[in-house]
């Protein structure tokens, strides 16, 4: 399947993730972009639901060259938008997330590499009980917040849990796990001691800018190594200035450069799958905030290409 983008205006047409066909036929492509229109683990405010569609209309200013690397996604790899994994009972939690995991069985087993947008951030959860099944693998996090904690007003299961759940049931390996850009008060000083006690490697905004961002890039490789990594990206991760589309935003975050700096680095790990999670429409009046979830995806394209073709040889 190759598609040309230049064929018609940008503003036109049905909207795709970054202008790809729409597929149903998973053979025809290696990368499959896919939205995840559910918020139902939200503990605040909710509207990420609205995610998928207003980052896809975002995602037509997405262009075929990354001018500061030189990827060319869509020469290196075959690129579809396979559409939305709708859940079959959005208003129940456990069974959205039974059928969410239930569309992303098949895109594992046909070998696809997934890039994804949300949605909130539990929906990561069942995308690794399918794509992690055969063992656990490390986890590259953006994110204001830790998403370790637990038992929330008499659920395990929230968009502030998912990664303390993935580790408990071997689909993340905890100590190759890097939390970037944690920071905001606490409603309770051990809200992410899961974190800590697990082993992962948390970098508070505070050491971020202690460090250096050349030096977190140096960090994200020491800990991940040569496992097979997923990356995921909360957009309440950057400053709530480039973000303001968000339940939960954190001031005081990185920039959107310091996150495609970061993102750009990570072509030569052994990526299976990366999600941009919780943009929230319905607070974002400019669009900002899907254009910057747009790019992250656009950005974890370009690495994902070069690290699919790599795996191939
Ligand atoms: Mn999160
Ligand atoms: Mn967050």
């Amino acid at each position: 399947m190759s598609f040309d983008p230049k064929l018609q205006p940008r503003y036109s047409g049905i909207p795709t993730f970054m202008r790809t066909p729409y597929t149903t036929e998973l053979s025809e492509i290696d990368i499959a972009l896919i939205g995840v229109p559910f918020d139902g683990g939200v503990t605040n405010r909710t509207g990420t639901r609205h995610g998928p569609r207003e980052v896809r209309n975002q995602s037509s200013l997405m262009r075929t060259v990354n001018q500061s690397t030189g990827v060319a996604p869509f020469e290196l790899c075959r690129v579809g938008d396979i559409g939305d994994a709708v859940p079959d009972s959005p208003f129940e939690l456990t069974g959205a997330h039974d059928s969410i995991q239930a569309f992303y069985e098949p895109v594992k087993a046909a070998g696809l590499l997934p890039i994804s947008a949300g949605g909130d951030h539990s929906i990561t959860l069942p995308i690794l009980r399918a794509m992690a099944k055969d063992g656990p693998v490390a986890l590259v996090h953006f994110d204001a917040h830790c998403d370790t904690g637990d038992n929330y007003l008499g659920s395990r299961f929230h968009h502030g849990s998912p990664f303390k759940i993935a580790v408990e049931e071997g689909l993340i390996d905890p100590k190759r796990t890097i939390q970037i850009g944690i920071r905001g008060g606490l409603t309770d000083p051990n809200q992410w001691k899961f974190s800590y006690d697990s082993g992962m490697r948390v970098i508070l905004i505070d050491e971020f800018y202690q460090m250096g961002v050349d030096a977190v890039i140096e960090e994200i490789h020491r800990v991940v190594g040569d496992a097979r990594t997923y990356v995921t990206f909360d957009v309440d991760g950057l400053d709530p200035v480039y973000a303001p589309g968000t339940g939960t935003p954190e001031v005081g975050g990185f920039t959107t450069f310091e996150a495609q700096k970061m993102i750009r680095s990570l072509a030569d790990l052994d990526i299976i799958g990366a999600d941009v999670v919780e943009v929230a429409p319905p607070f974002d009046p400019s669009g900002v905030t899907a254009l910057v979830g747009a790019t992250m995806m656009w950005e974890l394209l370009c690495v994902s290409a070069v690290a699919l073709q790599r795996r191939r040889g």
